[in-house]
């Protein structure tokens, strides 16, 4: 009798039905990305719990937390802090042909630990005033001293820098690196100072030349709502670096499944609901990115900006050099 009681109690909640949960650990700022989860649960059902911080911070989380880590997705804007996660055992790889069909291999992980949602580049922005792109050419020739004092660029601590210095050292080697790396600290206009939209601002201001900022920074103060934004943004023109060679660097926003992930199913159907054709075309006009899909259209500013040639290199190749980017800039001394 006691055992059909209780038979009677588990089918009782298996015939309920079944309001999941996924918990996302970001580190990409709320309002870049709550939109969207809302949408997913509109239309699926499953409500998402977000837990927003810095990469890092979440990373230690997730490690710390271990097997009872509430997490089931790791979101970051850079793919260095996505392979930290893959390195120290936090993530689980994922098989997944919707994923596979529409990320490009080069914006994945090989093993499948991680995938892009979205792509920026790292591009020159110069002053419409003082410079002659005529004169721009590579971030190669960012060393040259023909820039000396003229360079506004944020810290080696930042994780983009850290990230292009990382796939200079798998293009070139990491003595030609460090030479450059030397260059560029002595063609620096001022001490690293502020994020990648202080740099823009500091060119505005004459404090230098050019600067090197991620793409969707600019993008958002050209089509910022305040107008000093905007007439900061418009004094400045974008530099396409290494379009004569392997073409300008790439990074990605994206997402790995966590290796404890409660929830896995539930975390598989958001990374594919985030590169569906509408949440694609949502990046690039909310975010300024640009979609991980060819066939989705770039937002109005982006397309002004003309096309451009990517550098193709797999992007797990920057987290595998990173901590020796680190170290190569820091012996450069680059603060
Ligand atoms: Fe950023």
């Amino acid at each position: 009798m006691r055992n059909l009681m209780a038979l009677l109690i588990v089918s009782l909640f298996v015939s309920m039905p079944i309001y999941a949960d996924v918990n996302i650990y970001s580190a990409r700022q709320e309002n870049l990305i709550k939109p969207i989860l809302d949408r997913f649960t509109e239309e699926t059902d499953i409500q998402v719990n977000l837990v927003t911080g810095g990469a890092d911070a979440l990373i230690t989380r997730m490690a710390r937390e271990g097997v009872n880590s509430p997490a089931d997705l790791l979101l970051t804007v850079d793919v260095g802090r996505l392979h930290r996660a893959k390195e120290q055992d936090l993530l689980s790889p994922v098989s997944s042909e919707t994923l596979d069909n529409h990320v490009p291999s080069q914006y994945r992980d090989s093993q499948g630990y991680w995938y892009a949602m979205s792509l920026r580049s790292r591009i020159i922005v110069y002053s419409k005033e003082r410079v002659d792109p005529a004169a721009l050419n590579s971030y190669e020739n960012l060393a040259d001293t023909n820039w000396k004092g003229r360079i506004c660029i944020r810290s080696s601590s930042n994780i983009y820098n850290q990230s292009l210095t990382a796939s200079l050292i798998r293009h070139q080697g990491v003595e030609e690196t460090e030479q450059w790396a030397r260059g560029l600290v002595a063609n620096m206009a001022r001490p690293p100072q502020g994020g990648d939209r202080d740099q823009i601002r500091a060119v505005v201001a004459g404090q230098c030349d050019i600067a090197v900022v991620n793409s969707y920074y600019l993008a958002g103060m050209l089509s910022s709502a305040e107008a000093e934004q905007r007439e900061v943004a418009n004094q400045v023109a974008v530099f396409w670096p290494n379009q004569d060679g392997r073409g300008t660097h790439i990074n990605i926003s994206g997402a790995g499944v966590a290796r404890h992930a409660p929830n896995r199913d539930a975390a598989i159907q958001l990374m594919e609901f985030l590169v569906n054709d509408a949440s694609q075309q949502w990046y690039g006009k909310a975010n300024g990115e640009f979609p991980i899909r060819a066939d989705v259209p770039v937002s109005k500013v982006l397309q002004s900006w003309g096309s451009f040639k990517a550098d193709e290199i797999a992007l797990e190749q920057l987290g595998i050099h990173n901590a020796e980017a680190v170290r190569l800039m820091d012996r450069a001394g680059w603060r």
